[in-house]
């Protein structure tokens, strides 16, 4: 089984994630938790260019060829052997986020996002794909209490409202697939909602 956790920034992905992976260890799975680019040297390096403060001429379409890329790594270094392996793969952001950040942020478009992407994992999706709904204002904020802010992050809010709306719309092209948790709610009442879809994927 392969999961993704996905959400604008500041939805709570990162409190979450260990939940969802004890929950998971917990019904007897063995689970990779991973996020992009996850740990992989190659991956690593391409994260490190795409971050890099001094990158600001940075095309959009060099930055979402570079995710593409390091995703290409990933999943062929990590994410697929330990599916064959029969583990669970956990994994803090996908393709999704290319679609929202890349396709709506920077305006390339959900479908050329989709297309290089397919290219990159081999036309690999998630069985289930969490997705943590809050206001991108709301996110910012929480962010900006919590952590550094790196060149992605300092992105004007519009930039995030685009992100917001194209989650909304990747709702509607995979209804099946992702299933949207509001974010707007306790720590407590957010896992319970996770749990009662995990517990839908797993059959219980
Ligand atoms: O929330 P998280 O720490 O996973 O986000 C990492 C940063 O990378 C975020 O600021 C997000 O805006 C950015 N990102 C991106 N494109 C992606 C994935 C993440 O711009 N495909």
């Amino acid at each position: 089984l392969f999961i993704t956790i996905e959400g604008p920034d500041g939805a709570g992905k990162s409190t979450q994630i260990p939940f969802i992976k004890r929950f998971l260890e917990k019904k007897g799975y063995e689970v990779l938790l991973t996020r992009e680019p996850g740990g992989t040297v190659i991956g690593e390096k391409i994260r490190g260019l795409i971050l890099d403060k001094n990158h600001q001429e940075m095309s959009d379409i060099t930055e979402a060829l570079l995710y593409a890329a390091s995703r290409a790594q990933h999943v062929a270094e990590l994410i697929i052997p330990a599916l064959n392996e029969g583990k669970v793969v956990l994994c803090d952001r996908f393709v999704d986020s290319s679609m929202v950040y890349q396709g709506k942020g920077r305006g390339i478009g959900l479908e050329s996002i989709r297309n290089i992407n397919d290219f990159a994992t081999n036309g690999l999706r998630p069985n289930l794909t969490i997705l943590l709904d809050i206001d991108p204002e709301v996110g910012l904020k929480r962010i900006k209490a919590t952590k550094e802010v790196d060149r992605l992050e300092q992105e004007k809010l519009d930039f995030h409202r685009k992100v917001y709306e194209g989650y909304m719309e990747l709702i509607n092209m995979y209804p099946e697939r992702i299933k949207v948790i509001s974010g707007n709610q306790s720590i407590e009442d957010i896992s319970k909602d996770i749990e009662s879809k995990l517990k839908i994927l797993i059959g219980e």
